[in-house]
């Protein structure tokens, strides 16, 4: 067949990894339905925007990309958050905005995003001249990938506007998620991150309901998904955790090196009063007595979280409740917001707003506060032998390597100046020689995992 009458698609993708997932989804099925893939505007038929529409800033950059797609190329179809997303009058912002868009939908909405290519671009005569691999199209690295279990959120934190964009929560049949996993190990992934909007929650909607995995009954629930995943021999990374009683049931998994001693738990704040009017999950929980539990079963553990300063109503005293809890949890690794108000979520509308520059005075305090803890939670480390996983070799730093305490994009990394015959992707065994605030350092003991 003659390449250049093949049907070309531009695709810009923003947004969380939650996004990149359906953005993956997409490109497979574009893929294995033969149409090619265009690395720039110029050349490609039509062109597909994936939005982001969480905070201001998001959805201005997702406004502009949409802009540029029509200016550059003309035929623009938009898909994700920022595609739900209406004005007080209930308008879409996009289609306000940017009328000349040929299509708009909102998250996780493949077929819908196909329905609208087949109708502004022909499917391609043969779609077998253009097979994609089995683990489909992937943005992320060989050696790892994202493991989306379900889409969706119960809950209804007053900042948060995901689930009036992406709906309550729908989980992934089990058999389906482990079929997914298994396709991406054969393919040559050593790391699996499993994402969600709320892991904890995994089969509550489903009640548990069991699922046959490889003809064996396996319900539908994290633990038994954790117990599954940890059979294929990679590194399993655990995301948006919400601290509940029954993530302990998991901990076990993680001390017997089944599955990574580390945990993503998005807690937010630590005064019970600030938390209550988040309405954030699992707010009644004791989450210090739970943070010395997990340790007690999994000394090894790495445990990384967000935090937002400045939410409507935050006092002194709740700040410093933060720190204290900061100081006393030792979380291994921060990130920290200042409080954004986000068209549409009920905290807008909550009294005593904080202001901004005190606000961001907070997060600037807060995170010197932490950097001490990070740093001497790094330098524990130092003399100790770890196994990193190899995702670059850079001609002047040599080997860029992550542990297991570190997620890619988000945490630290392990940097091996002497690395670079190291393999991208392999498991490496070294000795950690020397820490910064982030980053450790470490010579490598020529020993293939
Ligand atoms: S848990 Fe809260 S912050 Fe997370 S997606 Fe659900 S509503 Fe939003």
């Amino acid at each position: 067949m003659n390449k250049q009458h093949t049907s070309r698609v531009g695709f810009v993708s923003l947004g969380c990894p939650k996004a990149s997932s359906d953005a993956e989804q997409i490109l497979t099925r574009l893929r294995g339905e033969g149409y090619d893939i265009a690395p720039q505007y110029d050349g490609a038929d039509l062109v597909i925007v994936n939005t982001c529409g969480f905070i201001d800033a998001a959805v201005e950059e997702s406004l502009d990309a949409i802009g540029e797609a029509l200016a550059e190329n003309g035929k623009v179809i938009v898909t994700g958050c920022l595609g739900a997303k209406k004005d007080g009058a209930g308008r879409g912002i996009v289609e306000q905005t940017h009328p000349k868009v040929l299509a708009v939908t909102g998250p996780h909405a493949a077929d819908e995003v196909m329905s609208a290519v087949y109708q502004h671009l022909p499917r391609p005569h043969d779609p077998f001249t253009d097979l994609v691999p089995p683990q489909g199209v992937r943005l992320t690295p060989d050696h790892y990938a994202y493991l989306k279990i379900s889409e969706g959120c119960n809950h209804r934190c007053t900042f948060c506007i995901i689930p009036s964009l992406r709906g309550d929560l729908v989980s992934r049949p089990i058999h389906d998620v482990v079929r997914e996993a298994e396709t991406l190990v054969d393919a040559g992934v050593n790391e699996l991150l499993v994402i969600s909007q709320d892991t904890s929650a995994y089969g509550v909607d489903l009640k548990y309901r069991t699922g046959f995995v490889n003809g064996r009954p396996v319900k539908t629930r994290l633990q038994e998904l954790c117990q599954e995943l940890a059979q294929l021999d990679v590194w399993v990374r655990l995301h948006y955790v919400y601290p509940y009683p029954s993530v302990d049931d998991i901990l076990p998994l993680m001390a017997e090196g089944r599955i990574l001693p580390y945990l993503d738990v998005p807690f937010q704040h630590a005064s019970p009063r600030i938390l209550k009017s988040m309405k954030r999950p699992a707010s009644a929980e004791n989450n210090l007595e739970r943070i010395r539990r997990w340790r007690e079963i999994c000394p090894e553990l790495t445990i990384r979280s967000t935090f937002i300063t400045g939410f409507p109503g935050e006092t002194e005293d709740d700040f410093n409740q933060l720190l204290d809890f900061l100081g006393e949890a030792q979380i291994d690794r921060v990130g920290c917001f200042a409080y954004s108000p986000v068209e549409g979520a009920t905290a807008n509308v909550l009294p005593d707003a904080v202001p901004a520059e005190l606000r961001e005075e907070r997060r600037q305090r807060l995170m010197e506060f932490q950097e001490d803890i990070s740093t001497q939670r790094l330098e524990a480390k130092i003399g100790r032998e770890i196994v990193v996983i190899v995702d670059e070799i850079d001609p002047d730093e040599g080997a860029i390597c992550r542990s297991e305490g570190d997620a890619p994009e988000i945490d630290g990394l392990v940097i091996v100046p002497e690395g670079s015959e190291m393999e991208v992707g392999k498991f490496y065994q070294v000795r950690v020689t020397d820490c910064d605030v982030h980053d450790l350092y470490a010579e490598p003991l020529w020993a293939e995992q």
